[in-house]
């Protein structure tokens, strides 16, 4: 029976393993923990806006020319049906549903969907989180026309179509140095636009952002539209120490304001970090609190990759197993 189905006094549905999140590392914990047998349940998310669909980040993506094993690259959403279709054909149980909360206070560990009130919908023997992280936008309505139309958040997977193109970077912390430096291997010119007169980004990274000729500034400045219908054409940009207006020519725009990882259903359950990431042990994906285990962007401030996380994704489910193994399951 569906969670929807169920009955408010329906009892607790028992799971051997619950996968929150179904970007690249949550769907390949699935293919694993499927082929292993553990029955697993996929919680997925559901749609609540173009920006935020089961699937992740590749969703929102183009094509994608970085991941192993499509030489001639592949569109992100295509990319996502094919991990999901192959979750599926061992015998994930994909449901669309967003976790409302969960109790890791004691194994099982309880998981609801919808009214937390009530009994909760499962019983997780363990549970593998994968709820990602989402880049910070800057809030545009344009922002959600144009990403994947010159308009991205990750020069390491799109700079490569930028060459020879000017390019504008939104930001000054680190990211927004390394995508710009990152940029400028490929670009006719990198524009940092920031909000400030001076970079938060660390002294090294702004002083070679400072020495590569490709790399130029506009001081004190807010974008405050991007211009273009079907792609990118320039920025409608605004000096905020003299209000002046101003319009500049681009057909690349990357935002590099920083990310927010999906932990809030986890506060004060499972150790984060001071940025919100969730923290795992050594090289491996387990928590602070054993049978629940993390894997791909919601616990990686630093790689960020699809194929980073399907490959942490991967040591997930072998952890879970294990841990299942060893409770006797
Ligand atoms: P960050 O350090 O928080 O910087 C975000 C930048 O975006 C800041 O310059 C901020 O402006 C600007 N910003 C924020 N919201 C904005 C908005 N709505 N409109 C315009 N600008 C906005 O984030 P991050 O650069 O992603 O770095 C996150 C962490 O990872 C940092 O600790 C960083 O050091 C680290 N990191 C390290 C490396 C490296 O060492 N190679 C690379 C990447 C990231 P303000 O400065 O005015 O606040």
């Amino acid at each position: 029976m569906s969670p929807e189905n169920a009955s408010p006094t329906a009892e607790p549905i028992p799971r051997k393993v619950i996968i929150i999140g179904s970007g690249p590392a949550g769907l390949t914990a699935a293919i694993y923990t499927a082929r292993a047998n553990l029955e697993p349940l996929l919680i997925e998310g559901e749609p609540s806006s173009n920006s935020d669909q089961p699937g992740g980040q590749l969703m929102l993506t183009t094509e994608v020319e970085n991941f192993p094993g499509f030489p001639s690259g592949i569109m992100g959403p295509e990319l996502m049906a094919n991990f999901r279709e192959q979750a599926a054909r061992f015998g994930t149980e994909i449901l669309t549903s967003k976790v409302s909360k969960v109790d890791l206070s004691q194994r099982p560990f309880k998981v609801w969907i919808g009214n937390s009130s009530a009994e909760p919908t499962y019983l997780a023997e363990s549970i593998i989180v994968s709820t990602g992280a989402q880049s910070l936008m800057l809030g545009l309505e344009a922002e959600k026309r144009l990403l994947g139309h010159g308009l991205s958040t990750c020069a390491t997977c799109d700079g490569f179509f930028f060459r020879d193109q000017d390019i504008a970077v939104v930001g000054g912390g680190d990211s927004a140095v390394e995508e710009a430096m990152f940029l400028s291997r490929f670009a006719a010119t990198v524009t940092i636009i920031h909000r400030r007169d001076e970079l938060r980004a660390s002294k090294i990274m702004q002083d070679r952002a400072h020495d590569n000729p490709k790399i130029k500034f506009i001081w004190n400045t807010v974008v405050e539209d991007i211009l273009g219908e079907s792609s990118v054409e320039g920025l409608a940009l605004r000096n905020l120490l003299t209000d002046e207006r101003s319009t500049v020519g681009f057909t690349g725009v990357f935002v590099a304001i920083g990310h927010r990882p999906s932990t809030d259903l986890f506060r004060g359950q499972l150790d984060l970090k001071e940025n919100g990431y969730l923290i795992t042990q050594g090289s491996s994906s387990k928590t602070n609190i054993e049978g629940v285990f993390a894997s791909g962007d919601v616990q990686d401030d630093y790689y960020r990759q699809a194929i980073t996380a399907a490959g942490s994704g991967c040591m997930a489910a072998i952890d879970a197993e294990r841990f299942l193994e060893d409770q006797g399951h």
